[in-house]
């Protein structure tokens, strides 16, 4: 079995918000470069790679050249494959684009992998779980106005999701007083029996952290997301100590390492992994066995798709990011039933692209 092919687009996917239907942006639209690859004997992997903005069109060319040093190798051997691209990249793989790209690739030949092997990628990484909760995430946003959130956050409840985020650090005119307002306004409307996270984005300091956390403590959040810069572990650590309410965080870094520093300081109580940013299902999965070491969960940031494989095989995850951008890309996708996700049967991360919807939505 060896890699024969591959075969990259951009996708520019409509920017809307389906579980509440309160898109912030309703004319925004997603670039997202989509990769096929294939064996000579016709196995086939998809992998997927985004936060490009406008440099999509370099990320795209990253994910074909780095594709085209895979062609001949064993898509069973991502470790392998791993070590010949970073050795032909030399030192400029640290860094944003590499992993970016690289992560579209390593999905590819999990995919190829698990279908070799007839198994679902859930089973064959683990197989903790054949269901996993999810919360739904992206329609309680902070640029929305007080009356949208509410009647959002009650159609995600009428919906069946049992868990569900919003988010602080209100924008323009904002005060510890107007965001402890907005907090207890989404409790209130969701109702005590929800689990209720909340995300920051890297918006406050340490100490507003620590100051509006504490005023918010009896809106009983399950997480506090990202309250302040994201490599600011010390700064994170002191949220964390001070806090009752758990701390998440770890999206915005890139490959594993920033997960040591972060796991090593005690910055967070909830690391969050993302499959693009970290590397690929590769590095996910190193992330995962670090933070389960230090007696830690793992929750995932987008992609439910293929996270929901990877929160289901590690014995450490939590619950999966339900935030639907590349929803329409596949032919089907699992879909939260009263807050679960099922894990699918077929083998691989079984998932097809949509060809109708990429010839609708290509760049
Ligand atoms: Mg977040």
């Amino acid at each position: 079995m060896k890699i024969a092919r591959l075969k990259t687009e951009i996708v520019n996917l409509p920017a809307d918000e389906p579980l509440g239907d309160s898109p912030e942006n309703p004319n925004a639209t997603r670039p997202i470069v989509i990769l096929e690859m294939a064996t000579d004997d016709g196995i086939e992997g998809i992998g997927v790679s985004f936060f490009g903005g406008p440099m999509t069109g370099a990320l795209r060319q990253a994910v074909d050249e780095l594709g085209a040093l895979t062609i001949g190798e064993d898509p069973s051997r991502p470790e392998r494959i791993a070590i010949k691209l970073r050795e032909a990249l030399g030192t400029s793989v640290l860094g944003g684009p590499f992993t970016l790209a690289y992560s579209a690739v390593d999905m590819a030949l999990w995919d190829m992998r698990a279908k070799a092997l007839g198994v679902p990628l859930w089973k064959l990484l683990g197989g903790a779980r054949d269901r996993v909760p999810t919360y739904a995430s992206g329609a309680l946003m902070r640029g929305l106005s007080d009356d949208q959130v509410v009647t959002s956050a009650r159609k995600l409840v009428e919906r069946g999701f049992r868990q569900m985020k919003t988010q602080l650090a209100l924008p323009g005119d904002t005060s510890p007083q107007r965001e402890v307002a907005r907090a207890r306004l989404v409790r209130e409307a969701v109702g005590p029996d929800i689990t209720l996270m909340c995300d920051i984005n890297q918006r406050w300091r340490p100490e507003q952290a620590i100051d509006i956390g504490r005023r918010v403590e009896d809106v009983n959040f399950f997480w506090l997301e990202d309250v302040t810069t994201a490599d600011d572990f010390a700064g994170l650590a002191r949220v964390t100590a001070a806090l009752k309410t758990p701390i998440a965080g770890g999206e915005y870094v890139y490959g594993i390492v920033p997960f040591r520093h972060m796991l090593e300081a005690r910055s967070v109580d909830i690391p969050m992994i993302d499959l693009v940013r970290v590397g690929g299902i590769t590095q996910w999965l190193k992330v995962a066995g670090m933070a389960e070491a230090f007696n830690l969960p793992v929750v995932s940031h987008l992609i439910p798709e293929v996270h929901v494989h990877l929160i289901a095989a590690v014995p450490n995850g939590l619950t999966v990011e339900y935030m639907p951008w590349l929803r329409r890309l596949f032919q089907t996708v699992p879909m939260p039933v009263n807050g679960e996700l099922v894990l699918p049967t077929a083998p691989g991360l079984g998932l097809a692209f949509d060809r109708d919807a990429i010839k609708k939505f290509k760049a």
